[in-house]
């Protein structure tokens, strides 16, 4: 049974009803963990917060962060037997003891970055999150093509921006999990006009709510094309992470997005090639971008096609081997803690 698919449809239907606020307002108020949205510093300004399962967290309730990992991934399609499909308490019992080691090795929250298409189980991301006691950070939002589900092929723009708010402000689901941020990808050979619908959709979602967008997008020059349609659509780059910016060769590239204003984001760490992410960060840095760089592994993670959910990979190797080489590679104390706990606390609060 496609479990998610249903789940997001049942979703879809209410909102394209024009029962969302009703919906979300009801239950979502019930839950308990919603952001506060009257938090304010002595100043009267909004105070950005983490927004997580576990309630909103405040950056002096938060450390290192981890941008990009993943508890619960399917990456088949949402029409494969058995799609997105574990039990809680297997899940749980797989991923619990890899966020132990995370919490040993110093981190104390991981964004978790399945959208739509690849698996999303927020019930089971809530299940993780309060079983360890640990914030785990659940987008809104679609995968590229062909993962892009029926019901979000026939949306139109306007609908599916009214989803992803509803979900950023009230809840995922009926779970009573907010989102915390919009997860999107395009194509590697150009963004698809799907593709391009859901972007500007996610431009006016995050434009109401100031969440950011991460984009799964392998090319840079796809980039480019991302960043014109959400300036045209009123959106800003500073509030953009290009994800897997590892994967396009061209350092110019990594140059002129951030120059633009968009995060970039080296999240393959842990996989080889450990000289080169040092010495693009450090590249970086020297150019006055080092406000702009996350660093993350792309690991875990429960996975329903594998027997028993297969074999994580832990989530402590920027702790006990990456930081170590940027020390030796003459980046300081303090830049480091901007990397690690400062920026994603930036990039994801709101
Ligand atoms: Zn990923």
């Amino acid at each position: 049974m496609d479990t998610e698919f249903r789940m997001d449809r049942r979703r879809f239907l209410v909102v394209s009803g024009g029962a969302i606020t009703a919906t979300a307002l009801a239950i979502g108020g019930l839950s308990g963990c919603r952001r506060d949205a009257d938090e304010e510093d002595k100043e009267g300004n909004a105070v950005a917060q983490l927004i997580t399962p576990l309630g909103p967290k405040g950056a002096d309730e938060l450390g290192m962060i981890l941008a990009h990992e993943h508890i619960f991934v399917d990456l088949r399609t949402w029409d494969q037997p058995g799609y997105a499909e574990a039990e809680t308490a297997d899940v749980i019992d797989l991923m619990a003891p890899e966020i132990a080691k995370a919490q040993e090795a110093g981190v104390t929250a991981i964004v978790e970055c399945s959208a739509v298409g690849v698996g999303r189980r927020v019930d089971i991301l809530k299940a993780v999150s309060e079983a360890t006691d640990f914030p785990l950070v659940a987008p809104t939002g679609i995968y590229r093509e062909p993962w892009v589900p029926d019901w979000a092929h026939a949306a139109s723009e306007e609908e599916l921006r009214e989803w992803m708010t509803g979900e950023l402000e009230g809840q995922i689901e009926e779970t009573g999990v907010q989102a915390g941020w919009i997860k999107l990808s395009a194509g590697d050979a150009g963004i698809t006009e799907t593709e391009t619908k859901i972007l500007r959709a996610a431009a006016g979602a995050g434009a109401a709510t100031n969440a950011v967008i991460g984009s799964h997008t392998i090319r840079g020059r796809v980039v480019r094309d991302q960043l014109d349609i959400l300036e045209e659509a009123g959106y800003t780059p500073d509030r953009f992470i290009w994800i897997h910016t590892q994967a396009e060769p061209d350092f110019e590239l990594h140059l002129e997005m951030a120059r633009r204003g968009a995060w970039v984001e080296y999240d393959g760490i842990g996989s080889g090639g450990d000289r080169t992410y040092v010495d693009r960060i450090v590249r970086l840095l020297d150019a006055g971008l080092g406000d702009q760089v996350l660093l993350s592994h792309d690991r875990g993670w429960y996975d329903p096609a594998q027997p028993g959910g297969g074999t994580p990979r832990p989530f402590t190797y920027i702790s006990e081997e990456f930081v170590p080489e940027l020390t030796a590679a003459g980046v300081d104390e303090a830049t480091i803690h901007k990397l690690t706990h400062d920026n994603p606390f930036r990039a994801f609060s709101r």
